[in-house]
């Protein structure tokens, strides 16, 4: 078994204390891919500290060069494609297609990010008065902290940590510790694209422990997050204290409406990707159908079918559609969720219990009759449980999917012109698709949720993380 070290200053160490944890594979619970270091207080700070040394000669590096290093990542990651994607669904658990898909999404978010070298720039300003020239610079923001989770263990890092470095901001980057391999894996394509010294620093372990000291620390000018709303808003609270820039992007309870006009097949394909890819672990997965009542029995049946040809099993295995709970906790999660929904008087359609033995696997569930103020309706559960919530009419099914603290993703299955657009004005969610599932993303489109599911700061992804990764500054220049 592998003893696999973090990253600090430009070098592999361990835990200052020696303490390990273990990295285990949810489809397989013999099957232990290494273990990692409990990182110290003290190891985190080295980290900070490393990242602050580094700032000045990276932010000063012309943009361009930093560009041609996360070119190199890119190429780096697809050649190691099919043993990063292994690794991938080794330790999360998702099929083998799923983690090709993300890691091919990773390599594409460091090349277009490459190109930001050349694009990034200020503005000129027209000036009130003859003989000064006014002006805009952008600045990195510094040492940035970033906390990822473990659904996304390649995508999320590099969608922080792409930009924060063509802006030319050095990192600390703590990934989640169910998920810290393929993180590891960025983070070799990183050393060997020549990344300098300190410039990228990478600690694992307990996210109280590590988490906590990078939040706190005076020394970290932002944090980017992406997790649950309870860390989350912990976090908030504690960068606050230093004024330190947060962004957060955190859990969804997203709708897919399902309109009368609706074509079945469609509504059906839309909401099995949406709701029962990538197990239900996405923040953007479909939990809630809100179906017009005069087609919503026929969609359910249709509905149950298609959750019964779904084939789970361990995502290495060839025509595995879907994989296994990322852990004990979420499957327990998932099936208590289960049973509340029946003791709330839900009508379970089809799954509902464990499947397969030796990991951790769900049945893809789907709920009927749910009301949507019931809490199977209301809180996100992360696993793949659909929960059909009747409506009378298309006001009725729009303040039903508005009915909720979440705002992240939100669907409408439907060919009326007008309707979708009324939807796509009226529904209070950061992201809305039309005709396709909740679930996926462009890397180079603005990204972020409304209301919790989100710190509404800052946008993620394309050209709107400069917003978050940069700082600006006003210069005046009087030369008449
Ligand atoms: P989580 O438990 O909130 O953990 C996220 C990260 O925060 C992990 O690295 C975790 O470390 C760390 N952490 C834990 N406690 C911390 C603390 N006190 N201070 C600082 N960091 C701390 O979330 P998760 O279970 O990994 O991921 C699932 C959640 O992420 C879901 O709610 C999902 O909706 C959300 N998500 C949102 C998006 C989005 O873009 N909106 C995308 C994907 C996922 P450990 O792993 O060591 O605990
Ligand atoms: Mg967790």
């Amino acid at each position: 078994m592998q003893n696999y070290k973090n990253f600090i200053d430009g070098e592999w160490v361990d835990s200052s204390d020696g303490k390990t944890f273990e990295n285990r594979n949810p489809a397989k619970l013999d099957d232990v891919l290494g273990t990692f270091p409990l990182a110290t207080v003290g190891d985190v700070e080295r980290a900070i500290d490393a990242a602050n040394a580094a700032l000045p000669a990276w932010a000063n590096m012309p943009a361009p060069n930093r560009g041609a290093i996360l070119d190199k990542v890119s190429r780096i990651l697809d050649a190691r494609m099919g043993e990063i994607a292994t690794v991938l669904t080794r330790e999360e658990g998702k099929t083998l297609a799923e983690a090709t898909g993300e890691v091919t999404r990773a390599r594409d978010i460091f090349r277009y990010h490459s190109g930001e070298g050349w694009r990034a720039g200020g503005a000129v300003i027209p000036s009130n008065t003859n003989g000064e020239l006014l002006y805009t610079r952008r600045e990195p923001l510094g040492v940035v902290a970033l906390v990822t989770p473990w659904n996304f263990p390649i995508a999320i890092p590099a969608w922080k940590m792409a930009p924060a470095l063509a802006y030319g901001n050095t990192v600390v980057f703590k990934p989640a510790s169910f998920t810290p391999q393929t993180a590891l894996m960025l983070i070799e394509a990183l050393i060997e694209a020549g990344i300098p010294k300190g410039v990228v620093n990478f600690v694992t372990g307990s996210g109280r422990t590590v988490g906590d000291t990078l939040v706190g620390s005076p020394k970290v000018h932002g944090v980017s997050f992406t997790g649950s709303v309870s860390v989350g808003m912990g976090i908030y609270e504690k960068a606050m204290k230093n004024l330190t820039r947060v962004q957060l992007e955190m859990g969804g309870k997203n709708p897919t409406i399902v309109l009368k006009d609706a074509n079945i097949d469609t509504a059906v394909k839309m909401t099995v990707a949406g709701g029962f890819g990538l197990t239900g672990q996405a923040c953007t997965a479909t939990s809630r159908v809100i179906v017009e009542e005069s087609i919503a029995d026929e969609y359910a049946k249709a509905m149950v079918a298609a959750a019964r040809s779904l084939k789970v099993g361990n995502g290495l295995e060839g025509g595995v559609q879907m994989g296994p709970a990322v852990s004990q906790d979420q499957l327990q999660t998932d099936l208590e969720y289960i049973g509340i929904g029946q003791k709330e008087g839900a009508k379970l359609l089809v799954g509902g219990s464990q499947a397969g033995d030796g990991g951790y696997y769900v049945q893809p569930t789907v709920f009927d009759h749910v009301e949507s103020q019931m809490r199977i309706g209301q809180e996100e559960i992360f696993g793949p449980v659909i929960s059909i919530i009747r409506a009378k009419d298309f006001e009725d099914a729009l303040a039903k999917a508005n009915g909720i603290g979440f705002g992240l993703a939100a669907a409408v299955i439907t060919n009326d012109l007008q309707k979708a657009f009324q939807f796509a004005n009226r529904i209070d969610a950061g992201v809305v698709k039309i005709n396709e599932p909740t679930t996926g993303l462009a890397l180079q489109a603005p990204f972020g949720g409304f209301k919790h599911s989100s710190a509404n700061t800052f946008k993620e992804q394309g050209q709107a993380a400069i917003e978050f990764y940069t700082r600006t500054k006003t210069i005046y220049v009087g030369h008449g």
